[in-house]
């Protein structure tokens, strides 16, 4: 792998204590290489969007580092880590996350709005360059209501590309979208991961989704179990099926008093 740019090693997320602790992420160790485009697939409650908010430094995990391009988040401070999440990363998000009252532009323009950047005018031309870029230009001026969904998750990716983050964090980008505009979707983001220069990290339960990537990995109880070279939905679709049985089969055990046919 070339030099990682996201790095984790034996990452922890433990909600809650005692008898209502869930152990969210158990010790994953997952590093993705920078233009990589990497899917996180898992059955639900397998801690996709757990490890994804932990990269976009959006919560802080139990225990355990995380490093975007060799800079661990347990030696920054608040500042730091807001302006990592702002400069450095870009995120995609099922419900697209617009403001209602806003146009598609301003929407697009709100991470430099936010971070008050002297240069609020000069991106105005980068955040039309990029409405273009993702197909509705046309729309620029259209605040949310006014758009389908597709075209909402089209704005919400210039939006997360307004700074030209290193890397795309989108968690289920296509899951609220009809086939057709997923496909779309998925077609946009993996043509950006190549024009822009942009590393992306995908979580999705959508095996079809998921052979886009370059690389496929696969939680199950907080743990990396698997992956697999991305390309073909059916070897994703293989290896999520593999990962979804279950861990010991007791029906081949015990019922007759032995344990014929189990290897020991
Ligand atoms: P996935 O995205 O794979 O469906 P999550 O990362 O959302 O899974 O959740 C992993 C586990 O952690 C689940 O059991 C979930 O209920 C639990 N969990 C997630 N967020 C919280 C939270 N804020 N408080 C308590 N438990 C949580
Ligand atoms: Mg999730």
């Amino acid at each position: 792998m070339d030099e990682p740019i996201i790095t984790t090693v034996d990452l922890t997320k433990v909600y809650g204590r005692a008898a209502t602790e869930v152990r969210a992420l158990d010790g994953v160790d997952f590093a993705v290489a920078a233009g990589e485009f990497v899917a996180i697939m898992g059955p639900s409650g397998s801690g996709k969007s757990t490890l994804l908010h932990i990269i976009g430094a959006l919560e802080p995990p139990t225990a355990g580092t995380v490093a975007l391009a060799g800079r661990r988040y347990d030696g920054l401070g608040d500042d730091e880590l807001t302006r990592l999440r702002r400069e450095r990363l870009g995120f995609v998000f099922q419900f697209f996350n617009l403001l209602p009252s806003l146009s598609a532009l301003e929407n697009v323009l709100l991470p430099a709005l936010i971070a008050r950047r002297h240069g609020a005018d000069a991106l105005r031309g980068r955040a039309n360059e990029l409405l273009t870029r993702v197909g509705i230009a046309g729309r620029a001026e259209h605040t949310p209501a006014e758009l389908s969904g597709g075209e909402q998750q089209r704005v919400s990716i210039a939006r997360a590309l307004l700074l030209s983050p290193q890397v795309v964090l989108a968690d289920e980008p296509t899951g609220n979208l009809d086939s057709r505009s997923g496909a779309e979707i998925l077609r946009l983001l993996r043509g950006l991961n190549r024009d822009e220069h942009v590393t992306v990290v995908m979580v999705t339960h959508d095996p079809s989704a998921a052979a886009i990537a370059d690389r496929v990995v696969f939680l199950r109880d907080g743990r990396v179990c698997d992956e697999v070279e991305g390309g073909s939905t059916q070897r994703v679709i293989d290896a999520f099926t593999a990962i979804q049985a279950p861990a010991d089969e007791p029906e081949l055990v015990g019922v007759g008093g032995t344990a014929a046919g189990v290897g020991v």
